[in-house]
């Protein structure tokens, strides 16, 4: 097996002082990689999270609660955290001083020797990362996975193995922060409304996105999904040889799902039915990650084994029990719209569907054809409740019930109370979780508890 190798040379990191913007974990990584590297680093954030004190240990001059103007002054280079906006005073004051602003991925990218696999998408990269990582490993080639799950890129630098691959997720926030990331392998998965609230509108997030194949060469590869309506037509930039995936047989894909197949090359690779992880979302992912896999040189038996054997992730469509013949399905990362459509289209019917949390301003409407065909009822939550209620209110004409409950746990009762044998209990909530709970994880693992609260009760 021959992989792709990885490039020889990297450009060199940018010139210190710098001041890392943002220090939740893919922050802290940065500053430690730049302390570690003797560079002088400064690091603010306007809030205080966890951790971030103990960067000062590693000799970074640490200030919290701030908008770090102050700290601008001296400052060569900006390491901007993903979750800081460009608007940010800090940033906004950084860009008109023509300082350069450098986001932790290039950074990491910069400083690692090592073949690197980024996949992008506004939903599904958890779980292609995590599956891609589950490939190589089969494999026997070593990998690295870094993005939501796990470390952060930078907390890799001086850690792995020159050898592995790294197979990154690449969030919009991250690439827009790039300049000269350049990845052996790259992967769009899809495109939906989500982060307009930071990126302004649908071109400017696709734009974002596309950064990921923008300075690839002509050894990489570019794997992209040929359905996407929102890629149609647009020109992916950068130099790699294009490798696409669709559904049925167009001879333009070398990655391909036609009759329950999924087809490598024309050839078939592995029954869709094969596949641990359920619903057609996943055959895209697993389209998506085959592809990857093997035009980067992983064997096709070890990619057709790894498609087999995967199990998923949690909060992901994870099944969590079947009590008295209901199952109950923890969706906690649909976070948006696009990924809890997908999410209920993954069951026939039956389904009783927990919805809501915090309000990104998505519409809602998406949601009301795979509701009206396979929901029975819904239960609404959260600050979204309101708007739900009204935007959904035309599932009353498919019969669908839609019930206010008081809370989170309330939702959850009354679902299992609701729902009857061969039905699911779905939570899938097509919004954040931040009115609630500090994250989709803690939503999950409270749903998890209850389940199992109910579990003890039925015996
Ligand atoms: P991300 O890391 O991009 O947020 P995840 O793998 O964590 O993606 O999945 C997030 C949510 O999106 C889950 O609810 C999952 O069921 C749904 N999802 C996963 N893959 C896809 C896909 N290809 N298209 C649409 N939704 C998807």
């Amino acid at each position: 097996m021959t992989l792709i190798p990885p490039k020889e040379v990297r450009p060199p990191l940018p010139r210190g002082p710098f001041l890392v913007v943002g220090l939740a974990r893919s922050g802290q990584a940065a500053a430690r990689l730049l302390a570690a590297r003797g560079e002088r680093v400064r690091a603010v954030d306007s809030g205080h999270p966890d951790g971030a004190e103990g960067l000062s240990g590693w000799g970074v001059e640490v200030v919290l609660d701030t908008d770090g103007l102050a700290q601008l002054e001296g400052t060569h280079t900006v390491v901007k955290s993903p979750g800081v906006p460009r608007e940010a005073p800090v940033i906004a004051a950084a860009l008109e001083r023509e300082i350069d602003v450098i986001g932790e991925l290039e950074l990491a990218w910069r400083a690692l020797p090592n073949r690197f696999l980024a996949v992008t998408g506004t939903n599904g990269k958890t779980t292609t990362v995590e599956l891609l990582g589950h490939i190589f490993r089969g494999a026997g080639e070593p990998v690295a996975v870094a993005g939501n799950v796990g470390v952060p890129v930078a907390g890799l630098v001086g850690e792995v193995d020159p050898e592995a691959t790294i197979v990154c997720e690449a969030s919009s926030f991250q690439l827009e922060d790039t300049t000269l990331f350049s990845p052996e392998g790259a992967v769009f998965l899809n495109l939906a409304p989500d982060h307009l609230d930071r990126h302004g509108d649908l071109p400017a997030y696709l734009d974002a996105k596309l950064r990921v194949f923008a300075n690839q060469g002509n050894d990489d590869v570019a794997v992209w999904n040929g359905d996407d309506p929102e890629l149609a037509g647009v020109d992916l930039g950068g130099c790699a040889r294009r490798v696409e995936f669709c559904r049925g047989a167009s001879p333009d894909c070398e990655v391909a799902a036609a009759q329950g197949t999924i087809f490598w090359d024309g050839e078939p690779l592995l029954a869709t039915s094969e596949l641990g992880i359920p619903g057609e979302h996943n055959v895209e992912n697993a389209m998506a990650a085959a592809a990857a896999a093997l035009t980067m040189g992983i064997d096709p038996d070890a990619v057709r084994a790894g498609l087999r054997s995967f199990g998923g992730v949690p909060h992901r469509l994870e099944p969590v029990a079947e009590i008295e013949g209901v199952r109950f399905v923890n969706d906690s990362k649909a976070t948006n719209v696009a990924s809890a459509a997908v999410g209920i289209g993954s069951f026939d019917r039956g389904v009783h569907a927990i919805l809501g949390g915090s309000d990104k301003g998505e519409p809602f409407a998406p949601l009301l054809a795979p509701l009206a065909e396979r929901a029975a009822a819904v239960y609404l939550i959260g600050d979204t409740a309101d708007r739900m209620a009204t935007e959904l209110a035309p599932l009353a004409d498919s019969g669908v019930a839609m019930i206010r409950a008081e809370d989170f746990d309330d939702a959850v009762r009354r679902a299992a109370a609701a729902a009857a044998p061969g039905e699911v209990v779905l939570l899938s909530p097509a919004c954040a979780s931040y009115d609630a709970f500090p994250n989709f994880e803690a939503r999950g693992e409270r749903f998890r508890q209850i389940v199992a609260e109910l579990g003890v009760e039925n015996g």
